[in-house]
């Protein structure tokens, strides 16, 4: 029997105007580097509308991808609405990808338009040229005319486009489980992988982080989103503020400590979402020039592990509650958060709150050995964690890597014990990969990139924990027989070969790579002798 319950569909659209309607005069500031420019609410859905009919004017239909190349800002908010209500795809392109990486990505999902702050024109007109299939660049917060573009290419300025279109849109009836919006993750080795998430994804992601054991966020909060749009849809907190009605506050570039420090003063956000890195940054800066955060009722800090000291620091020394959560661009991304169980106080409450969290009611997690089998939820007994639910990815665009998924469970490669209440610790990573300051490094591609120097046999990179950065890369380096290189050349050699954030200042030279009874490189073995303090390692 079927139920009686109509089939409406989750779409965006509506998204955009129940928060359009009901929450209308509700605040976005953008920080601009000396006070806020601010809009509501309302202004941004009307101006959602102008700019759905200026991309419909530049051809863009049906599941056409518009990508991102931007910063957290009133503008982007506005993408993120305009596009798939529309119907349309919007790509988030991630600024800090290595050009390559980024030509890719705008080549593999085909992007027709991308949209652009000014403040990034230098580095999107290197790669223009190479991205195949766009036709328009629209320029925001920037001077259009600047941007050359190569023939094939129109350039529009942003506001000139939008200036006396309509303020309201027809927006299409949208199949729930089309495309509303897609994110290329480029953590493990190859080419990094596009998920694409829906609008029934994005919606039941929305309602659940709003939910009191996740981020609790009412139309009574002021949230700042350090969390870059352009990395797992920000953490799914524009369309959870423009649910619920969330005031939200965009640091757009200013994301340094001090910057990150007006912005609080300024703003008096209640609630605020960032990788460790940025917190660390601000705790140190707050130490030294001391401030008030207490108007902060609880931070949210995830994409690497949050180090304890530093939430008792906040905890303790700013009456600033931090909530350590875990999740991936595969699972939209929110999938664990750190709220002890209700009667849990004092030292037990800690220890609930440094591990990864317990998952929420739609992310179905289990831990796997070796053999593929399930291990217990014990506490003690440790595997790989595989998750599945409706807003946990099932493939990549385009089909990639399909070793990634177990019987329809997503493999996150993150490896870790799971209590019997349901507490993930994460205690390991299957991937080889390195997470920078939540960005990542490929372990990989770093070791061709040494190995690609005339005089080096062997190259083995690993994650170190760094205090600033959580982990940065450490490469051990086997020279060839009767060469000689030092660690300041091979720096030097990487310099146009990897992104300038990656390149490595930790290194080593050993006389072999310890290998696995494979052949491979065994890094287990290499992150045991860094730890014991057993290598002699540069820091450049
Ligand atoms: P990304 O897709 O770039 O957001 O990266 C997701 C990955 O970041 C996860 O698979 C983990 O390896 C790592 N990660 C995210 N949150 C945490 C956390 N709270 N603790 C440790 N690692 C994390």
């Amino acid at each position: 029997m079927l139920s009686t319950m109509q089939d409406d569909q989750l779409s965006l659209a509506h998204l955009l105007q129940y928060g359009a309607r009901m929450h209308g005069d509700t605040e976005v500031a953008t920080w601009t580097g000396s006070g806020s420019r601010r809009t509501t609410f309302g202004q941004v859905a009307k101006r959602a509308a102008q700019l759905a009919h200026a991309l419909r004017e530049l051809g863009v239909t049906d599941d056409q991808r518009v990508g991102t190349f931007m910063w957290n800002n009133a503008e982007h908010l506005e993408c993120y609405l305009a596009v798939p209500a529309m119907g349309a795809v919007l790509h988030t392109l991630n600024i800090r990808l290595f050009p390559e990486q980024l030509t890719y990505v705008a080549n593999h999902a085909e992007d027709h338009v991308v949209v652009v702050d000014g403040s990034l024109l230098p580095l999107f007109a290197k790669q223009l040229p190479e991205m195949k299939t766009v036709r328009h660049v629209i320029v925001a917060n920037g001077d259009a005319a600047a941007l050359e573009a190569p023939s094939g290419v129109t350039v529009h300025s942003y506001e000139e486009l939008l200036a006396g279109r309509p303020e309201t849109f027809d927006w299409p009836e949208i199949d729930e489980r089309s495309a509303a919006a897609m994110c290329y993750t480029s953590g493990t080795t190859g080419d990094p992988k596009g998920v694409v998430y829906s609008h029934r994804s994005i919606w039941l992601h929305s309602m659940q982080i709003c939910m009191t054991d996740m981020m609790r966020l009412t139309d009574s909060d002021r949230a700042l989103v350090i969390v870059p749009m352009f990395h797992a849809m920000s953490w799914g907190m524009p369309y959870a503020a423009f649910m619920i009605g969330t005031s939200m506050v965009l640091p757009d570039r200013f994301l340094q400590p001090a910057p990150i420090a007006e912005i609080l003063a300024a703003e008096k956000p209640t609630f605020a979402g960032a990788v460790p890195t940025i917190w660390q940054g601000l705790l140190q800066h707050l130490d030294a020039n001391p401030q008030d955060i207490s108007h902060l009722r609880e931070v949210v800090v995830g994409g690497s592990a949050a180090p304890p000291a530093m939430m008792h620091a906040f905890e303790e020394r700013y009456n600033v509650s931090v909530l350590h959560a875990w999740g991936m661009t595969e699972t939209s991304p929110m999938g664990s958060v750190a709220r002890p169980p209700s009667g849990a106080t004092g030292e037990e409450a800690w220890r609930y709150r440094y591990t990864q969290g317990r998952f929420p009611a739609l992310v179905k997690a289990r831990l796997v050995d070796d053999e593929g089998n399930e291990v217990p939820w014990d506490g003690k007994s440790v595997g790989e964690l595989e998750v599945k639910g409706p807003w946990i990815t099932g493939s990549y665009y385009g089909g990639a890597d399909p070793d990634k998924f177990h019987d329809g469970w997503l493999r996150t490669g993150d490896v870790g014990r799971i209590t019997p209440d349901g507490y993930l610790t994460l205690t390991d990573r299957a991937k080889d990969v390195i997470k920078s300051g939540g960005e990542w490094i490929s372990s990989v591609d770093l070791e061709n990139a040494v190995m690609g120097h005339p005089a080096v046999a062997e190259a083995a990179v690993i994650g170190v924990p760094d205090e600033k950065w959580g982990e940065r890369p450490l490469v051990a380096v086997v020279v060839r027989e009767g060469e000689q290189v030092t660690a300041e050349e091979l720096r030097e050699f990487l310099r146009d070969k990897v992104a300038k954030w990656q390149l490595p200042e930790n290194w080593t030279f050993v006389s072999e790579v310890p290998k696995t009874s494979v052949g491979k490189f065994d890094k287990k073995r290499l992150r045991a002798a860094h730890a014991e303090g057993k290598l002699d390692v540069a820091h450049l």
